[in-house]
């Protein structure tokens, strides 16, 4: 599916997730067939929704566009119809970390602290990133305050 550039950049966050944990992925369980907006694990949604936010933070484009130009949007809050709630989700993990990197965001407008994080940390899953490994960052990643709102508007607990 070369057509797709979040396609390929997608791949391309499974591979940078790889290298960051040193050559190794958590076990993803429930991930086949997975679903921007469908519940599959917490482990498959942390994996998922890293890559898929990698496409949309490096294309600057919060789709997810296939190889026919179909696209699907990633914007999501307790609101929308028939999206799964909680962190099984990959797009409400995915949505969540686009939102912590924003320019505006908590992290200070950009990734780069999760990826220091993720280099030394390396997380299961999308709750041990945030409740678990974010305070062990250096300085340390908030977890309350806009942080925990964020992810509260995408229907995930901050404990
Ligand atoms: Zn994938």
């Amino acid at each position: 599916m070369t057509d797709s550039e979040h396609f390929v950049l997608h791949e391309a966050g499974h591979w940078f997730q790889w290298q960051l944990y040193k050559r190794h992925l958590p076990e993803a369980t429930h991930c086949a067939p997975h679903y921007v907006e469908r519940r599959s694990s917490t482990t498959c949604a942390w994996t998922e929704g890293f890559a898929d936010a990698t496409a949309a933070y490096v294309l600057g484009d919060r789709r997810y566009v296939d190889e026919s130009g179909a696209a699907t949007s990633l914007e999501n809050d307790a609101t929308t119809p028939e999206w799964d709630p909680g962190d099984e989700v990959q797009g409400r993990v995915g949505s969540s970390l686009l939102d912590l990197w924003a320019k505006d965001g908590p992290d200070g407008g950009d990734w780069k602290r999760t990826l220091r994080l993720m280099a030394t940390e390396p997380s299961d899953d999308f709750r041990e990133y945030f409740t678990v490994d974010r305070p062990k960052a250096s300085p340390p990643l908030t977890t309350t305050g806009a942080a925990a709102d964020i992810l509260t508007g995408h229907t995930i607990s901050t404990r």
